[in-house]
Formats: C-alpha cells, structure tokens, sequence
C-alpha cells in the first residue's frame, strides 16, 4: 500500500508553459498563475485549476482511504470482543460485520 496520511508533499510536478511575454518565467499550464507566486504551493493555483482539483480529490481518496481503514480496525477490534454467545445479534448485522472485515478496501490506485 501507498503511504498515506501525513506524507510531506511537494506540488510541484504540475505542467508548466512559458509565461509568453517574453520573460523568462514560467505558469501554471492549466489556471496561468506564475510558478513564482506558486511556490510549491496548492492553494496557490486558481480554485479551478485541473493540476489542483486533481490533487485536492487525490488527498481527499486518501483521507477516506485512511478513515476506512480505522473503521475497519475499530469494527475488528468490537467484533472480536463480542462474547461467543451472541444470538441476542441480529445475524444481519453479524454477516454485514463479517463481510466488511473480510473484503479489502478499495483503494483506486
Ligand atoms: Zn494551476
């Protein structure tokens, strides 16, 4: 698995273009905002820029990734503490328990 969480993360793999007037610097290929104003920075490019929606749905995956996985750990942790005699639980639930534990989470990469 991807390390997720936490990772320091440096945005600076987005296309870049000339800034076309001339000068020697460089944009953002997608919201135009100069690579200097960027500065490494996501909340830097435009609201709308494809580079940081892609990356904003990208940390969002993983925070869900990582909130999943806790969840899972937390239901694991119950689930096995459950004493032996559980016919007071509805076997819905138990079967729904059971598959949720059993099935891998999804993790789109
Ligand atoms: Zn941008």
């Amino acid at each position: 698995m991807c390390s997720i969480g936490g990772a320091a993360m440096n945005y600076n793999d987005y296309p870049t273009e000339p800034m076309g007037d001339g000068s020697l610097y460089r944009q953002c290929k997608s919201c135009k905002v100069p690579v200097l104003e960027i500065n490494g920075e996501l909340d830097k490019h435009r609201p709308w820029c494809e580079y940081r929606q892609e990356m904003k749905a990208r940390q969002l995956r993983d925070e869900l990734l990582e909130e999943n996985l806790w969840l899972r750990f937390l239901l694991g942790q119950v689930f096995h503490s459950l004493p032996e005699q559980r016919d007071w639980l509805d076997p819905e639930i138990e079967k729904g328990m059971k598959a949720a534990l059993e099935s891998k989470p999804r993790t789109g990469r």
